[in-house]
This record gives structure tokens, C-alpha cells and sequence, in this order.
């Protein structure tokens, strides 16, 4: 029997053990699903509303214990697990809001004088693969959209996150949902291949690394299904020279380490202009430096750990190799020690091309910081990556910030601001970043039947 554990990665302790899903199992969720998706996809969307509101409701009263489930389970710090729990309930009272009007019909007149209109219909039920870094937020963002649509979910979270898992089920059956609406499902990703090959699911979006990425895309293709990947980043964080530094410097070490660096979106390439090169990175370092390590569950600690000691190993090793092909450490660099998932914040510079630096994805707390000539080499640098999916540009020069944000090949720019998630804006990427969109009016969009009917 295949066990999912539920380690804090702060102490070590085994908080749980669950035994994974057996094949009776699966198949009365799948059933379950698919009774409750007859169902769902008639009903009103004032009544799907009136359910997320109270997702929406039951997020906030029990935030506390919610967030204290995901900072033991990953390691995150209580004050951004309890922040990431309202940002749930943010994007759950979004969609019930505006799901109505992004899916409403919509009228086309044709030359002739006929007339059709777009239907936006469900589809039955979306697997959702997700990940442990925001373990709450990455489901949600996926669940009040896809269930708004009157589509059903299944969830098939990180090994590392099964609490997270179940709590979000609960969520959703304490708000009075009908059963099999949304269920969690504690299988290992390798069943997650067979489960893609299942007539009763009709889709599947996953938010992951590149490889979880390529295998349940290529599954999903293989059975002719829709696939919506959100992948890693190498998010660029450009500074021209006349940005304000002092909040350029101030943002970027929020933008690097929010999660302990472990976000898709944070900034991990620093590009900055010679002349303020030095400046920002003085700055830089010391913002870095007076952030608070301690406790995860204490509310003034600014960072704690890894989310798993084999992710702050894989750091470490992409970091020495850095180091051994020639990057300069200006602060951290230490090897993490065995089985630990503690990790020093570090900050690189003078990176080798072709060092893991320089083209892989950090998903922790390192920081590249490059200085360029101008402006034309700081985009051509930050395209240089096998991702796209955000990035910031500081200028106070907002019509060249705009021009410039054509030339960047990303999802998404943030002028004068870090990267960050919100409901209202379409979230995604190009390139190896994966491609769809989440949130928005794009979001919902994903997984339904866009029916054209022809009224004749
Ligand atoms: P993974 O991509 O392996 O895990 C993400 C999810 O995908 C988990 O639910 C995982 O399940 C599942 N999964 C993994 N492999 C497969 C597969 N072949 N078929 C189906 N499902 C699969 O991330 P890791 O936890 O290993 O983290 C490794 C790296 O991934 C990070 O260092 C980072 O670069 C990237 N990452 C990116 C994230 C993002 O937000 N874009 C989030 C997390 C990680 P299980 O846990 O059971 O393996």
C-alpha cells in the first residue's frame, strides 16, 4: 500500500500518513463526479453563487487553522499562509460575482441578416494537477472558475500537501456544495496518467514543473482533451537607469522572496542598468539582509525553510555549480546541509552563460543580478530564457515602459510594480512557461463549450 506523508519540512516531524487511494476508490469519485456534474450543470448560477459566497465566507472564519495546515505542511510563513487563505477567498467571491456576465450569451449579427449566438456551456469534470507552493491559491484559482462554469473538479494536489488537500474539500462541502462536486483525491501522480485516459474526464490543467507539464499535456493530447498548463518561470526584473532604485531595490526583494523564493512568478533575473547597477545592489542586499528567519507558525518571521529538503538540495546543487563555472556569491552560497530543507538566501552576480544560474529556473531563495549597457541589451537578455511567463520593468518614463513591455517575451509585464496574481488579470505564459490562461474573464473561458448556434 502506497502511503502520502505530510512532513513539516521546518522540524522534520511526520505530521501524518494517508493511504493512497485504491482503485474502487477512484472509480466511485469518478462516478461521484460524474452524477454530480447532471446535476450541477443545471443549476442557476445565483445558486452557484450563492455556494462559492459561502466558500468565500467559510475561508475567512476558519482562515487561522487553514493557514496554520499550510505553513506545517509547506513551510511557508504564517503571515503569508493566512494572506494566501484570503486571496482564496478573494478570487471565490470574484467569479461568483462575475461569472454570470463572462459567460452570458453572446449575440452575432451576420451580413445577411441572420442571426447566431455564442453559448458558453460546461464541459463535466476538469482534473486539476497541482503544486505545493501555494498549495491553497493554486487550487482555488482553478476551482471557483472551472465550478462557477458548472463544470465539476477533481483534485490531484502535490504528495507533499494532502492536508492541504483535504482542507480544501472540506471548504467546499462545510460551504454546501453537492457532494462530488469537488473532491480531493490522495493518488500518486503516476495513476494521474490513467486517470487522463478516462472517459469521464473531459479536461485537465496542471501548474507544475516542465516535466509534470510535458507528460500530462502529452496524455491529455494523446486522448484528444484540453490541457491548460501554468509552468516555471525565470521571471525578468529589469531596472533602467532612471527607475527609482530605492523602490526598485525595496520591491525586488519582495518579488524574489515571497515564498522563499518558491513562486513561479517571483523575480529571478535582475537586470539592471550599469550606472545604477552598484546602487541597486547595495540596496538590494541590504533589504535582504534584515529579513527576520525564524519559526514558520511565529507571526514576525520573514522566512523559515524549503517546502522539501530534496528541493533545497537541488538549489544548492544548481547554485555551487554556478559558483564552479565562475558566478560571484555577494551574499549566502552555503551548501544546504543533508536533509534539511533550511536554506541561506543567496545573491549571485557576474553569471556565466550556460551556468544553471543563468538559463535553468532557481525555485528558491537566489537572487542573479546582472548589469547591462542599456536598454536594448537588458531585453534582449531577459528574452534569453527558455521561459516566459512574467516580468517587471522599472522606468519612470511610462511611454517607454509601455514600448518596451512589447518587446518582452512574457505572459505578463508589471511596469513599476512586482509580478503578482490577481483575479481580475489573465494569468499564464509563453514558451516553456506553458500556455492557457487562468483568471479573469479568460480563466472561465478555458474549460467550456464555446457553442456557436445559428438562429436562422
Ligand atoms: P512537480 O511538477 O513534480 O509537481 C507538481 C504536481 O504535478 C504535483 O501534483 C505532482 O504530483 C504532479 N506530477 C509530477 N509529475 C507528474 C507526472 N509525470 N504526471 C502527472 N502528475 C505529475 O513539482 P516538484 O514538486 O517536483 O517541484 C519541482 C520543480 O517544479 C520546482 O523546483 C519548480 O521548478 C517547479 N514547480 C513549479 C511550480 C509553479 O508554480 N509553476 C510549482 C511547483 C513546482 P506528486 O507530488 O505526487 O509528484
Amino acid at each position: 500500500m502506497n502511503h502520502i506523508k505530510s512532513i513539516n519540512p521546518f522540524t522534520g516531524e511526520l505530521l501524518k500518513k494517508f493511504e493512497s487511494l485504491n482503485k474502487t476508490e477512484i472509480e466511485n469519485k469518478l462516478n461521484a463526479s460524474e452524477k454530480a456534474f447532471d446535476q450541477w450543470k443545471e443549476s442557476s448560477f445565483s445558486e452557484r453563487s450563492n455556494l462559492m459566497s459561502k466558500a468565500a465566507d467559510q475561508l475567512r472564519s476558519e482562515k487561522d487553522k487553514y493557514a496554520k495546515i499550510i505553513s506545517q505542511e509547506m513551510g511557508k510563513v504564517i503571515k503569508e499562509a493566512k494572506a494566501e487563505v484570503e486571496k482564496c477567498a478573494w478570487v471565490c467571491d470574484y467569479y461568483a460575482e462575475k461569472a454570470e456576465s463572462f459567460l452570458a450569451d453572446e449575440p452575432i449579427s451576420l451580413p445577411d441578416g441572420a442571426k447566431a449566438k455564442v453559448s458558453h456551456e460546461p464541459i463535466g469534470t476538469v482534473l486539476a494537477v497541482m503544486p505545493w507552493n501555494f498549495p491553497f491559491w493554486q487550487v482555488f484559482r482553478f476551482a471557483a472558475p472551472t465550478l462557477m462554469a458548472g463544470n465539476t473538479g477533481l483534485l490531484k494536489h502535490a504528495s507533499n500537501v494532502p492536508q492541504c488537500s483535504l482542507a480544501i474539500e472540506e471548504v467546499f462541502t462545510k460551504a454546501g456544495f453537492p457532494a462530488g462536486t469537488f473532491q480531493s483525491l490522495l493518488i500518486d501522480s503516476k495513476v494521474t496518467t490513467e486517470l487522463i485516459s478516462d472517459s469521464r474526464i473531459k479536461a485537465v490543467t496542471l501548474t507544475g514543473s516542465e516535466k509534470a507539464g510535458a507528460s500530462v499535456a502529452s496524455e491529455a493530447a494523446k486522448h484528444i482533451k484540453k490541457s491548460v498548463l501554468e509552468l516555471g518561470g525565470s521571471d525578468p526584473f529589469i531596472v533602467l537607469k532612471d527607475a527609482n532604485i530605492d523602490e526598485a531595490a525595496k520591491t525586488a526583494v519582495k518579488a524574489r522572496m515571497i515564498n522563499f523564493g518558491q513562486s513561479c512568478i517571483a523575480a529571478k533575473r535582475f537586470i539592471i542598468e550599469e550606472p545604477v547597477f552598484q546602487k541597486f545592489t547595495d540596496l538590494f542586499c541590504k533589504h535582504l539582509n534584515v529579513l527576520k528567519e525564524g519559526n514558520p507558525l511565529e507571526d514576525d518571521t520573514d522566512y523559515a525553510c524549503m517546502a522539501r529538503a530534496d528541493l533545497a538540495e537541488e538549489l544548492g546543487q544548481q547554485v555551487q555549480e554556478s559558483i564552479d563555472m565562475g558566478a560571484k556569491v555577494l551574499m549566502g552560497g552555503d551548501t544546504p546541509k543533508d536533509g534539511s530543507a533550511a536554506y541561506s538566501p543567496t545573491v549571485l552576480t557576474d553569471i556565466p552563460k550556460n551556468s544553471p544560474a543563468y538559463k535553468d529556473e532557481l525555485f528558491g531563495p537566489v537572487a542573479t543580478l546582472f548589469s547591462v549597457k542599456n536598454e536594448d541589451e537588458a531585453i534582449a537578455l531577459a528574452n534569453d530564457s527558455e521561459f516566459g511567463l512574467g516580468s517587471s520593468l522599472w522606468t519612470e518614463d511610462l511611454k517607454k515602459g509601455e514600448y518596451l513591455s512589447s518587446k518582452i517575451e512574457s505572459g505578463a509585464v508589471f511596469i513599476n510594480s512586482m509580478v503578482a496574481s490577481n483575479p481580475h488579470l489573465p494569468f499564464g505564459g509563453i514558451k516553456k512557461s506553458g500556455f492557457g490562461r487562468e483568471l479573469s474573464r479568460y480563466g472561465i473561458l478555458e474549460f467550456v463549450n464555446s457553442k456557436t448556434v445559428y438562429l436562422g
